[in-house]
């Protein structure tokens, strides 16, 4: 038991959402005896899609404090010998022109397929937390407790309640009620990802056979070009190649996506191709071997004002839903999960909130500039980066620095700072 934990009843937290984020947390909690954790997830099972997601430096780094390392080691993919700290090598999209790498000494591309994490992440879960079909779609609070109410016409009712329930949040409402900070609600990025997998052996044949080099389906790549790019790195152990293909809308500010159109769509080949049509021999060999692309609007948030209102929180994609140009909301979660995980286990029930507000002073700041330079990121990324356009040299330069302040980060120092400003406020 904590020094600080002087009642009874064990504190009793509530968990929205069993996405990647939100199961970390709740197997972080359940590690401690004193802690009552439920976790609420909508979907009738924990259930992620058959895509890849990469991790920098700082997500490693959270899943090894988290606890999570073995779990994740004997599911994770590295960038093979000799290029073990490449964590994408930049092309230029048209002729295939090696520009840089940007290396991440250590941990190379550390990536993964995301239902594969999400399995081995639930294997840590103890047996009775996590509940399903129960979609939440209101939240309450008073002086002494919060409660979840959910589509089954069931309710929790705990000390703490965590949003970690994506980029549509039922939670967000309550932390930032509309009356007072006006409907907050994703918008398109204007950027559309065509997705796909390739059996590794699939796409090195079809590379070789468009006179590009073989490596290229296993060394992480990303292909540049204007309004567009392209990445690949692997998956399942080398045995698939994940891969993403983007196109972005700048002829206006705010691009808006037809109206009723779906976020995610099967579209054809042809489709896909034809954005990508003067590209070069390795794009073409990449994008060829997929038959059957899906389309996804990319969504985002705007920054938001708080993250917390008295015992409920926001983390995730539910307050800082971002692009995935710089590969970093599932580790900015991760980071979350990490950091509430450990001040929570050394609260007591009377300072909740003030621990809650300690979180949201730590993680604010950061959360807010990785959705800001993830956006950028994709503008630097098809020569539109602001006083860097399509100049290679500034593009090469802003490639092999701009990560460092994202990866160079311990969460364990953002804990330390929030048990600062608690250790002050009580
Ligand atoms: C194309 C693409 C590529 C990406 N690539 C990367 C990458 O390489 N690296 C990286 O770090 N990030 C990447 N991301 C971002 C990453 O996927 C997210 O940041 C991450 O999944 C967020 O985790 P989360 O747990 O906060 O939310 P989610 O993963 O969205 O999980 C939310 C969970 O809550 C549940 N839920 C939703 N509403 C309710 C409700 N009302 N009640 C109960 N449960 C609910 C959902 O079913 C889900 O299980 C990518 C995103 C996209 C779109």
């Amino acid at each position: 038991m904590p020094a600080k934990q002087t009642q009874q009843k064990r504190l009793s937290i509530g968990i929205v959402g069993g996405g990647i984020g939100g199961v970390a947390l709740a197997v972080a909690l359940s590690r401690h005896q004193h802690l009552d954790v439920q976790l609420f997830e909508a979907a009738p099972q924990f259930s992620e899609i058959g895509a890849g997601v990469s991790f920098g430096p700082n997500a490693v780094k959270a899943i090894q404090l988290l606890g999570l390392e073995a779990s994740y080691q004997c599911i994770a993919d590295a960038s093979p010998a000799p290029f073990e700290d490449v964590w994408f090598e930049w092309r230029r999209g048209k002729d295939d022109t090696y520009l840089t790498a940007s290396l991440a000494p250590g941990v190379g591309q550390s990536s993964v397929h995301r239902a594969d994490f999400l399995g081995a992440i639930v294997a840590n879960l103890p047996e009775g937390i996590a509940h399903f079909g129960k979609r939440c779609i209101d939240v309450k609070q008073d002086a002494d407790s919060a409660t979840a109410s959910f589509d089954d016409g069931t309710h929790f009712t705990g000390d703490v309640i965590i949003g970690f329930d994506g980029i549509k949040s039922a939670v967000r409402p309550h932390v930032l009620p509309p009356e007072q900070y006006g409907e907050i609600t994703p918008f398109w990025s204007g950027t559309y990802a065509y997705r796909g997998m390739i059996p590794t052996r699939d796409l090195e044949t079809a590379l070789e056979a468009k006179g590009s080099e073989k490596r290229l389906a296993l060394v992480p790549q990303m292909y540049l070009g204007k309004d567009r790019h392209i990445l690949t790195f692997p998956v399942k152990q080398s045995q698939l190649v994940n891969v993403v293909a983007f196109i972005t809308d700048r002829s206006v500010p705010s691009p808006k996506l037809p109206e009723g159109e779906e976020w995610v769509q099967a579209v054809s080949q042809q489709e896909m191709l034809a954005v990508f049509e003067s590209w070069s021999p390795a794009c073409q060999a990449i994008l060829e071997c997929i038959p059957e692309p899906t389309r996804w609007a990319l969504h985002e948030l705007p920054e938001l004002a708080r993250y917390h209102r008295g015992r409920v929180l926001i983390v995730g994609d539910a307050a800082h839903a971002l692009v995935p140009h710089q590969g970093a909301g599932a580790g900015q979660a991760l980071e979350d999960a990490y950091v509430l995980a450990s001040l929570l286990a050394d609260t007591s029930r009377q300072n909740v909130e003030t621990v809650l507000s300690a979180f949201e002073q730590v993680r604010h700041g950061r959360t807010c500039k990785v959705q800001r330079t993830s956006h950028e990121a994709g503008d630097v990324y098809e020569y539109s980066g602001k006083n860097i356009g399509a100049d290679e040299t500034k593009l090469i330069d802003n490639l092999e620095k701009r990560f460092d302040w994202l990866w160079n980060h311990d969460p364990h120092d953002d804990v330390m700072a929030a048990q600062r400003i608690v250790a002050l406020a009580i």
